[in-house]
């Protein structure tokens, strides 16, 4: 495949019989599958999960569209959005089932994982923008699906599309995916983190992308250093700003062929943008989500959690935003200068160099 294509979710390597696939990464800082000629028998497995290319699946029925805030202030505030995951979230455990998502481990490498308590779910929270690692996680989905339980598992659509293909049709596994603006470089992130304690002499400890203190709609970043806490508005971080220019997408994200409100996953959340337009009383800068119910499954669980949500349906251009139409549009020339100095340079002299020429 072409590697503009690929969107690492390294399910090539996890369903891979012979373990001849193996991700690597490459300058960038983004995996990419590297295949073991001696070990690769072409049975073609790898191509049959991939998520990339045409699908075979077929839209169940027209999507339904909601606003949706969680009734608990504490699901609201500990959240990116309005809040929806946790509440799905907790349904599925409350049911007996488990729960995948995205943690950030204590040294802030993004990966997924399994939640089977609220307290392993509280990881989960919160978006982080990273490419989370999927790969590690996949059999463990394998084995819970084939227990009998239900499985929950929420991700970019590439990771749950992904996903939906590694488990073959599986009727308890349920997909929310995100709407998403594409995956930033985890090499970058590493080296961010690198600069942040240099700058701040200590040990990393956490990061929020999208705090809420401020109630400002999750517009305020905020790092933990050896037991400190700085914080400074989203657009004035660094790597957000990098990533919000566009500089340091994956390159499959510039062509992402899941940017439309029809999905195969059952559910997708997303933030409400236009909330201000739409519901202006709703609009108290600490979240509103956005819910696309596109299954039957997918339908029953939004029924099953309606009672902890305040919600209106809506129309589809009600809650529109770029990411359900196309992808994010590439920088260009930019992007390739801004990596190349981060080779050599830290991400605010870069980033300022590149401002320049604005
Ligand atoms: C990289 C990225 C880009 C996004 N871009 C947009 C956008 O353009 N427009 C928009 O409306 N919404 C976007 N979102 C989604 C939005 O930020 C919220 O994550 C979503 O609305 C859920 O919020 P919540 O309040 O319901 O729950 P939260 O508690 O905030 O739930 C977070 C959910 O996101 C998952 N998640 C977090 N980080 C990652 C990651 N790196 N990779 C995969 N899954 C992850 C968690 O597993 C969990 O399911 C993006 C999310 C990510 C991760």
């Amino acid at each position: 495949m072409d590697q503009r294509e690929c969107c690492g979710c390294g399910i090539c390597a996890a369903a891979c019989p012979h373990g001849a696939v193996r991700m690597a990464v490459d300058w960038e800082g983004f995996a990419y599958p590297r295949v073991d000629p001696h070990a690769c028998t072409g049975c073609g497995r790898c191509r049959e999960v991939c998520p990339v290319g045409r699908s075979n699946g077929a839209i169940e029925r027209p999507p339904r569209c909601f606003g949706a805030q969680a009734k608990s202030e504490r699901d609201r505030t500990g959240s990116s959005s309005g809040g929806v995951f946790p509440v799905l979230a907790r349904e599925i455990l409350d049911e007996g089932g488990v729960v995948f998502g995205a943690a950030m481990g204590p040294d802030g490498t993004v990966r997924h994982q399994e939640a089977r308590t609220p307290e392993e779910l509280e990881l989960l929270r919160k978006t982080k923008y990273v490419q989370s690692e999927l790969s590690g996680c996949c059999r463990q989905v394998l084995e819970r699906l084939r227990e009998g339980r239900t499985v929950l598992f929420t991700g970019t659509p590439c990771q749950c599309q992904a996903v939906k293909k590694y488990a073959g049709g599986a009727e308890n596994l349920l997909l929310a995916d995100l709407v998403c603006y594409g995956v930033p470089s985890p090499g970058i992130w590493r080296k961010y983190i690198k600069e942040l304690e240099k700058q701040y002499h200590g040990n990393f400890e956490g990061f929020a992308f999208r705090d809420k203190r401020a109630g400002d709609n999750g517009h305020t970043a905020a790092v933990c250093i050896s037991g400190m806490e700085y914080a400074w508005p989203l657009e004035q971080d660094q790597f957000c700003e990098a990533y919000f220019r566009n500089y340091i997408l994956r390159p499959s994200c510039f062509s992402c062929q899941f940017c439309s409100v029809e999905r195969e996953s059952d559910l997708t959340i997303g933030d409400f943008w236009g909330i201000e337009r739409v519901r202006p009383e709703w609009d108290d800068g600490m979240g509103t989500s956005l819910v696309v119910v596109h299954s039957e499954k997918g339908a029953e669980l939004w029924a099953s959690v309606k009672e902890r949500v305040r919600y209106f349906e809506c129309r589809e251009e009600d809650l529109m935003q770029p990411r359900l139409q196309s992808p994010t549009p590439h920088p260009g020339r930019r992007r390739a200068l801004f990596l190349g100095l981060c080779r050599i340079l830290p991400l605010n002299t870069a980033m300022r160099i590149l401002r320049k020429l604005d």
